[in-house]
């Protein structure tokens, strides 16, 4: 497969997640990602961590690393004072995010959507910053319905943003069906499909109820049916989601972007199976 890779990672907090983040990092270098990109914790609660990692995946490793930021539960001066530190690490491009805030978390900062995020990137610094949004072919969980959802992952690209990444899914037609929908409303920007690989079962099912991400009925049924056989729904799973890249790719998707969980071998076994 020729299609372009980028890996997802989350910023590890104690050594034995930094050396299992090294670990990882190793093994996926070999797959020539155009670049890796390093969440944030809800809230900004982690941001330090994340320009850490930044750093270390940067200047360790070799990557073109890629923080995501979110305006949400912060100032314009705070943000100002991030997006100067990426730039001066070197970073060239970001994934800008609202982001949520933690239950309980009262203000919700001075930028109240990832558009106005947007906007504030292209004042402050111009088109120094390829930036990337969240895109969501299921709908996001907060929107109030799928057209509307649509129009505000437009006015993100009318802010200027340069691509966006999926929420993940198991149904191309999810995202085919948003790329056409989109497309018809003017967006051009590549929409690159995000990738979550199967390893764990009753992990995702957590992950996908917080994030609105659906499991076919098919494919819960077949995992559930697994019990606690961990290699039969690793195996299982990766022949799943190898062969959703295949349909993505076959379908026009640009790259594929790999949330990874920082662990090497669901994403490997993924990848293995499409040569
Ligand atoms: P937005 O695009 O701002 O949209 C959020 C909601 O507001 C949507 O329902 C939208 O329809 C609505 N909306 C937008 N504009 C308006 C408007 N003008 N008026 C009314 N409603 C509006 N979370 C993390 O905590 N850390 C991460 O690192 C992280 N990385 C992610 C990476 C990707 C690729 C994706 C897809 C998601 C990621 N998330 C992450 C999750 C993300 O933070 C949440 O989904 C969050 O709820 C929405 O962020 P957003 O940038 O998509 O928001």
């Amino acid at each position: 497969m020729q299609t372009p890779v980028s890996f997802e990672f989350y910023p590890p907090k104690t050594d034995e997640q930094r050396s299992q983040l090294d670990r990882t990092a190793e093994k996926l270098k070999t797959y020539s990602p155009e670049y890796v990109s390093c969440t944030f914790g809800a809230g900004g609660s982690t941001l330090s961590f994340t320009s850490e990692t930044v750093r270390h995946l940067k200047q360790e490793h070799g990557f073109e690393a890629v923080p995501h930021i979110s305006c949400v539960g912060g100032s314009r001066e705070e943000i100002r004072e991030l997006l100067k530190l990426y730039r001066a690490i070197g970073c060239k491009r970001l994934v800008a995010l609202r982001g949520d805030l933690p239950s309980g978390m009262g203000h919700p900062g001075d930028l109240r959507y990832a558009s106005e995020l947007i906007e504030f990137i292209r004042a402050e610094h111009g088109s120094h910053f390829h930036i990337e949004v969240g895109a969501y072919p299921e709908m996001h969980p907060q929107a109030e319905d799928a057209m509307v959802d649509l129009k505000h992952f437009k006015a993100k690209i009318d802010a200027g943003a340069d691509g966006a990444i999926t929420q993940y899914f198991y149904n191309p037609d999810a995202y085919f069906h948003f790329i056409d929908a989109v497309r018809r409303l003017g967006v051009q920007v590549p929409i690159v499909p995000g990738i979550m690989p199967i390893s764990n079962f009753s992990q995702l099912r957590r992950f996908s109820e917080a994030c609105g991400a659906e499991i076919p009925r098919w494919l819960g049924k077949r995992m559930q049916a697994f019990g606690d056989d961990a290699e039969g729904i690793r195996e299982f799973g990766a022949d799943v989601v190898a062969r959703l890249c295949e349909r993505l790719v076959a379908g026009g998707a640009p790259s594929l972007h790999f949330y990874t969980l920082n662990l090497a071998k669901p994403t490997q076994a993924v990848l293995s199976r499409l040569g």
